[in-house]
């Protein structure tokens, strides 16, 4: 069974508050193992929420609306799903009975207004709301020959989650046959997304059951697999194996199973070693070493290190030779791998990072274009130095600059 969400109110229009209780309510539909095909926001208009709810009845066997229960004249989620389904709304005087009785509870005189939360859908299943005043409504039968569920819901967080786990979770698992979603979630770093593509393509298209999303982030390419099946253990293997295909084709440029990120993949594998990192940092002015520290722990393994913006601070905190400096300019392989050398001799530790580049978006010429990026990374065995040239504006490219960073010492640590 597929199920759309349907979040009423004009304020998750506008660039100030977002719909979040549907993140919530597909947690929660997806833990019965149904699916939810379709979610939209529409603003507080009868006309526009009839059409949302004539069109969800053509395509969708659950439909849930939250919010526009409440008493206000914007209010019209009822009235608009009654004129949709063509059906009639009934004032129920036991909702009215329980409203002026939480009313006088807390000694305030009930205005008329609230009387239209008590309207109900013929043939609606009322649903207590324990944290509020509008109680949800069920109505389920066939429309057009196809059975369908229509629930309507508080919009308040807090009310919406007290119905849906008091009222709705028992009555949607009796309804439906029992289903189970496994999911795992691969990610690879810095590699084209039609590159991953084209490897994956002809693995998981003999997969039809197991739906697989790639999406491309910056610098990093998750890789979604989602199957749906009668048992967990038989959704949980189709995913699984076809986890394994992929990771054998791609191999190492996996670097993470579980959604971790790649900061938190360096962490582990530091550890593993008990080995440290320092850093001395050019264009991304201190973004790897806050990336790393952000992790809880990570004195463990970073040392720390220097922001080395100016050409004198290269050489101070770095001892990256001016003469070289000169010589090849601030944004070079040699300068790259001397600040990875300069800094971990400084520092003493088992890796040292170097990062020079041309950030932009001014600054770029034609030797030296924006985008160019060199990391370099020393440690016992030498160091490697990589030359990139990144797409994109001036925080996308200090941020590739950190992935690459992240990626070599994870693969130096491999
Ligand atoms: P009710 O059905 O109880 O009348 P409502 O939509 O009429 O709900 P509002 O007064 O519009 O209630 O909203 C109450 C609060 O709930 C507001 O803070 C609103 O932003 C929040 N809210 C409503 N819908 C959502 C949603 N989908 N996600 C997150 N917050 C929401
Ligand atoms: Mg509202």
């Amino acid at each position: 069974m597929n199920a759309e969400i349907i979040a009423v109110g004009s304020e998750m229009l506008t660039p100030h508050r977002q719909d979040t209780n549907s993140l919530y309510l597909t947690e929660k539909l997806n833990e019965l193992g149904i699916e939810v095909r379709y979610k939209c926001v529409v603003g507080d208009n009868a006309e526009d929420l009839t059409a949302a709810a004539k069109l969800a009845m053509k395509r969708s066997d659950i439909i849930i609306f939250m919010g526009g229960l409440g008493p206000t004249e914007d209010d019209l989620t009822r009235e608009a799903v009654a004129e949709a389904l063509g059906l009639k709304l009934q004032r129920d005087p036991q909702i009215i009975a329980k409203l002026e009785e939480r009313f006088a509870k807390r000694g305030i005189k009930m205005s008329a207004n609230n009387t239209k939360q008590a309207d109900v859908l013929t043939g609606a299943t009322v649903l207590p709301n324990s944290n509020g005043t509008a109680p949800g409504q069920w109505i389920s039968g066939k429309y057009d020959g196809k059975e369908r569920i229509l629930i309507l819901l508080p919009g308040p967080p807090n009310e919406l989650k007290g119905l849906v786990e008091g009222e709705c979770i028992s009555r949607l698992r009796a309804k439906i046959p029992p289903q189970h979603i496994a999911v795992r979630e691969l990610k690879i770093v810095l590699m084209p997304e039609s590159q991953v593509d084209a490897r994956l393509a002809p693995i998981y298209k003999t997969y039809p059951d197991v739906q697989t999303t790639i999406l491309a982030g910056a610098g990093e390419i998750q890789l979604h697999l989602r199957s749906r099946k009668e048992s967990q253990a038989d959704a949980e293997a189709r995913v699984e194996e076809l986890a394994e295909k992929i990771e054998d084709e791609l191999g190492d440029a996996i670097f993470s199973r579980k959604g971790e990120s790649l900061e938190q993949i360096v962490s582990y594998l530091l550890q593993m070693r008990g080995m440290t990192l320092a850093v001395a940092e050019s264009c991304t002015g201190g973004l790897l070493a806050q990336r790393i520290t952000s992790l809880s722990g990570s004195s463990r393994y970073f040392l720390g290190g220097a922001v080395v913006y100016s050409n004198e601070l290269k050489t101070q905190f770095a001892n990256v030779p001016k003469a070289l400096i000169n010589k090849h300019g601030a944004v070079s392989r040699e300068v790259a791998k001397a600040l990875a050398e300069g800094i971990r001799q400084r520092c003493v530790s088992s890796f040292g990072i170097g990062i020079t580049g041309v950030a932009g978006p001014t600054g770029g010429s034609e030797q030296k274009p924006v985008g160019l990026v060199y990391v370099a990374l020393a440690g016992e065995e030498g160091t490697q130095v990589v030359e990139r040239n990144f797409p994109g504006d001036r925080k996308r490219i200090r941020w590739f600059a950190t992935q690459q960073a992240l990626e070599m010492v994870r693969r130096a640590l491999l």
